[in-house]
């Protein structure tokens, strides 16, 4: 398990390499999902991430934040989601 400080941190270094700008971050207990985004940029994650292996973190990571950019999981989103995701397994 990572504390959170440091997950945080994960988080900022992605949305910088993604170019989006969350207004806010927090780690807190989720029932249904791993994470979620508000329509204003409020991005929650479930402290169970805290977990997950870093691949893992990644992947709900860069998903969450790429719903700043597109909201619904279109054509667009999924396009994007896996050239980030191929790039980080080829990155590890
Ligand atoms: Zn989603």
């Amino acid at each position: 398990m990572i504390p959170v400080k440091d997950f945080k941190r994960e988080v900022l270094i992605w949305a910088e390499k993604i170019g989006v700008k969350p207004k806010e971050i927090h780690v807190r207990p989720m029932t249904k999902k791993w994470a979620s985004c508000s329509s204003r940029g409020r991005l929650s994650f479930s402290y169970e991430v805290l977990n997950k292996p870093s691949t893992e973190r990644a992947r709900i990571i860069i998903h969450e934040l790429l719903h700043l950019r597109y909201p619904r999981h279109n054509k667009m989103f999924k396009c994007v989601l896996t050239a980030y995701l191929t790039r980080l397994v080829r990155e590890n």
